[in-house]
């Protein structure tokens, strides 16, 4: 296909539009114009020699004869263009008078007829003079054509008039077509060209491009927006990777020296030490596990299989799952769990909702802390809450915890913390269920992770 840019597309079309309207109503009305005119116009000359026939027929029968026929017509509005001539005939076709429009006054001030002022071929009417029945005569009218009367010379002037103002407001829209294009293209080619900016990595622009339209406004910022979160997506990448390395490094330098050490005989492998050694071999098993985790990332929100699902039982026995867990830190797990909660869920990706959520709150809460974890029915479907009496979430980071490979800065202290994707798959879960999650925390006092599903009916 072939492609025009938007600013010419836009002008073409206005253009195009404004052409058509200015070709067609003109040419409309002078149309119609001229039609009224010319019905007028006849009309009028047909009155006007009906008049003229009958002030003729009066004089005939006043006097008996054409004898004292007037030489000249009195009543000028007897006489009236485009009439350029009249000639007055007897019953045997002799022409007795002329009478011309264009009279002239000669030096002894008496009326002279002169030529009429146009060339070229009159139209001729003839009608006939009956006085009580009779024919006593008839009168030939000689008339203007149309076009050369007074009605017709208006018209053509009047058309001229309105074919130049069409003319006029044709290149004024020209520029109006022009002046609107740009207004329009600017800003999508400015968006354009910050997209473009954007996929060459350059994320942010100094300058805040404006629009007075709505929904070019709406483009634009949703360019912005996209720069803004690719730039966070790219500096949470970074850090991602850093931490890797950073999380990698460590275990991978003490399993090396411990294995150097046992090499040089600079150690003896008691043991203890090989225990030693195995731990940081699970830390890394630990990370490479969190590593494959960021596939499920992607996977997590789309293909959920429903099915109706004991909700009470899947919580109880996640909790059971963690028990050990908690009590090995000494974190007590308290449950209030509504019994008998049958919702159509996806279960598996529900328990791993809850798993997720209770191991963020063993990790992040410290020996004789306490964790509460809720399940409620609601007016429309199940509520599920995982409340800790933790390290809580500072409020700065308070709305980026559900973005992946977001880690607070306490947290990355915390030797013990993960890649920053668990909540970003609760959060892809939950949504995947038309659901929602909230966290409120308190620095120092703890955190509480709400999450609602709605009741999408038992199959
Ligand atoms: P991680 O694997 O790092 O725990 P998550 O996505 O599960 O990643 O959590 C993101 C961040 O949110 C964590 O790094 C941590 O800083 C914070 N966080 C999550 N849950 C809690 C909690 N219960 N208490 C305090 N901070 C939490």
């Amino acid at each position: 296909m072939k492609k025009r840019s938007l600013r010419s597309k836009l002008i073409f079309q206005y253009m195009a539009f404004v052409v058509v309207c200015m070709l067609v109503i003109p040419t409309g009305i002078a149309r119609l114009l001229d039609w009224q005119f010319r019905t007028f116009a006849s009309e009028r000359l047909q009155e006007d020699q009906q008049d003229i026939v009958e002030h003729f027929s009066k004089i005939y029968s006043e006097y008996g004869s054409w004898s004292e026929a007037p030489s000249y017509m009195k009543k000028n509005d007897l006489l009236r263009w485009p009439m350029v001539r009249v000639q007055l005939f007897d019953n045997a076709g002799c022409e007795l008078r002329q009478y011309s429009r264009v009279m002239k006054f000669d030096g002894k001030k008496r009326r002279r007829d002169v030529p009429a002022p146009f060339a070229g071929p009159y139209m001729e009417t003839t009608k006939k003079i009956l006085v009580d029945g009779h024919e006593v005569g008839f009168v030939r009218f000689s008339c203007l054509p149309f076009s050369e009367s007074r009605e017709g010379t208006f018209l053509t002037r009047f058309n001229r008039i309105m074919y130049y103002a069409v003319a006029a407001m044709l290149a004024l829209s020209a520029l109006i077509a022009l002046f609107m294009a740009n207004r329009i293209s600017r800003p999508v080619l400015n968006a354009a060209s910050r997209a473009q900016q954007i996929s060459r990595g350059k994320y942010r622009m100094e300058e805040k491009m404006e629009s007075d339209i709505t929904e070019l406004q709406t483009l634009i910022d949703s360019v912005d927006r996209l720069g803004e979160s690719l730039e966070a997506q790219e500096e949470l990448r970074k850090r991602l990777l850093s931490d890797m390395a950073h999380e990698l490094r460590n275990p991978v330098t003490i399993i090396k020296s411990h294995l150097e050490a046992i090499e040089d005989g600079v150690w003896e492998p008691t043991p203890e030490r090989i225990r030693l050694t195995v731990s940081e071999v699970d830390r890394l098993s630990q990370l490479i596990r969190e590593a494959e985790k960021l596939t499920s990332i992607e996977g997590a929100g789309h293909s959920i299989s429903l099915e109706s699902a004991n909700v009470s039982s899947i919580v109880e026995r996640a909790a059971m799952v963690f028990d050990p867990l908690y009590k090995n830190k000494g974190v007590e797990l308290k449950r209030e769990i509504g019994q008998g909660l049958e919702y159509v869920i996806d279960a598996g990706k529900i328990r791993q909702v809850i798993e997720n959520l209770l191991s963020n709150a063993l990790r992040y809460t410290d020996g004789g802390g306490c964790v509460t974890v809720l399940l409620a029915r609601e007016d429309r479907g199940f509520r599920l809450e995982v409340a800790d009496t933790g390290i809580g979430i500072a409020q700065a980071d308070l709305p980026f915890i559900f973005e992946r490979f977001y880690r607070t800065d306490v947290s990355r202290a915390r030797t013990s913390g993960g890649l920053g994707i668990g909540l970003a798959i609760v959060k892809a879960i939950v949504e995947a269920h038309d659901g929602t999650i909230m966290a409120k925390s308190e620095p120092g006092k703890g955190s509480r992770f709400t999450v609602f599903i709605p009741d999408k009916g038992i199959k």
